[in-house]
């Protein structure tokens, strides 16, 4: 991998697309060239990076000739039709989508808990689900401490998780509800202003979703526990970004609550936010744009053996998708 690489961004006009940019100039990415692709529809439209416009290209098999790193959130169906390009020119694919993850050859990353799987890949690596992320970070100095034998959580997502345009049909029927107009029902199965929506994905045979599957088996592989058990519950709330989890962790053995305290205070990429008395506790309202996975309401669950709470807040758009990408693209640069 050269120094400086090329790097392009495909389904840069997107949610996580967009942050992309914001995240590779922000942390100064030393590309030697960014090139911006989405589909036919946004083909010469210019997107704003590092001070200037980057003119959009139609995402085409011949994009990646020449073409080092390719951050890809167009979606699966997407991903799954230009791997071949992107790996045939060489060029290493790191996918957001949830096209590739499971796949045995294809490491899943979280750079503050499996770096050195990034170097494991053949052409591609999969960034995890955002809900994944998050909850990785805060259990990984967890089970470090002590092992980690179940793990329940239930989420509080982000529209924006959905997409642009669902971030935007929350505030049009936030608008329309306030007004007394008909709702236009078009990203989610039901309204989300002024709702939560106990179904994200779609629904598999032993009733729970596709994406409280993905936390399950995504969690295992990240941090290399297949036997721990996680159950999980995904529910779409009417927030803008910044996905919010109560997870219960039980330990195999005692733990005790400051050292869980201790643990996650001196983890990378985790910052407690935990003075309940004073009113201090993570909330996506004022995390909007951060990187950090932020931690609170943390305490003893008597009703369990050995077990935890805690309220697990991220920018879903930052760590759990475009910075997550960009830690990749930097970890494979070292
Ligand atoms: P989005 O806002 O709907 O953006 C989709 C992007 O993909 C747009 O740039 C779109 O380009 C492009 N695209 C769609 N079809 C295309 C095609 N046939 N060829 C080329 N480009 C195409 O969605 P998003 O939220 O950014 O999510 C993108 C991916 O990231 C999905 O796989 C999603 O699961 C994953 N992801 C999202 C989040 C999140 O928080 N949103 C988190 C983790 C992972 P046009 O504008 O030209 O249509």
């Amino acid at each position: 991998m050269p120094g400086r690489p090329v790097v392009a961004v495909a389904g840069v006009t997107g949610a996580v697309g967009r942050e992309m940019l914001r995240v590779l100039e922000e942390r100064a990415f030393p590309a030697s060239e960014v090139i911006a692709l989405a589909s036919s529809r946004s083909a010469g439209k210019q997107v704003p990076f590092a001070g200037r416009e980057l003119v959009v290209r139609e995402l085409a098999p011949d994009s990646f000739a020449g073409v080092d790193i390719a951050l890809f959130s167009a979606g699966a169906g997407v991903s799954k039709q230009f791997r071949e390009s992107v790996v045939s020119a060489g060029c290493v694919m790191i996918d957001n989508s949830s096209a590739f993850r499971m796949e045995d050859d294809v490491p899943l990353v979280v750079p503050e808990v499996n770096p050195r799987d990034v170097h494991r890949h053949n052409g591609v690596i999969a960034n995890p689900n955002c809900s994944t992320i998050q909850m990785v970070v805060a259990l990984k100095p967890l089970h470090d401490l002590a092992p980690i034998e179940r793990v329940v959580v239930a989420t509080y997502q982000a529209a924006s998780g959905a997409g642009a345009a669902a971030m935007q049909e929350l505030y049009e029927q936030t608008e329309e509800f306030l007004s007394g107009s008909e709702l236009t029902v078009d990203q989610f199965a039901h309204r989300i202003a002024f709702n939560c929506i106990p179904q994200i994905d779609v629904f598999l045979d032993d009733g729970s979703t596709k994406e409280e599957w993905k936390m399950v088996v995504e969690t295992r592989k990240i941090l290399a526990a297949p036997e721990m058990r996680v159950h999980a519950t995904c529910v779409r709330v009417p927030v803008l970004r910044c996905h919010s989890e109560a997870v219960n962790v039980e330990f195999a053995s005692p733990v005790d609550l400051a050292d869980v305290r201790r643990a996650l205070a001196g983890a990378q990429g985790i910052e407690l936010l935990d003075d309940p008395a004073n009113g201090v506790y993570p909330m996506p309202a004022m995390l909007e744009g951060t990187d950090a996975t932020y931690v609170g309401r943390l305490r003893v669950d008597e009703s369990a053996p050995h077990a935890i709470s805690m309220w697990v807040v991220a920018d879903q758009l930052r760590k759990g998708a475009a910075l997550n990408a960009v830690q990749i693209a930097e970890e494979l640069l070292k």
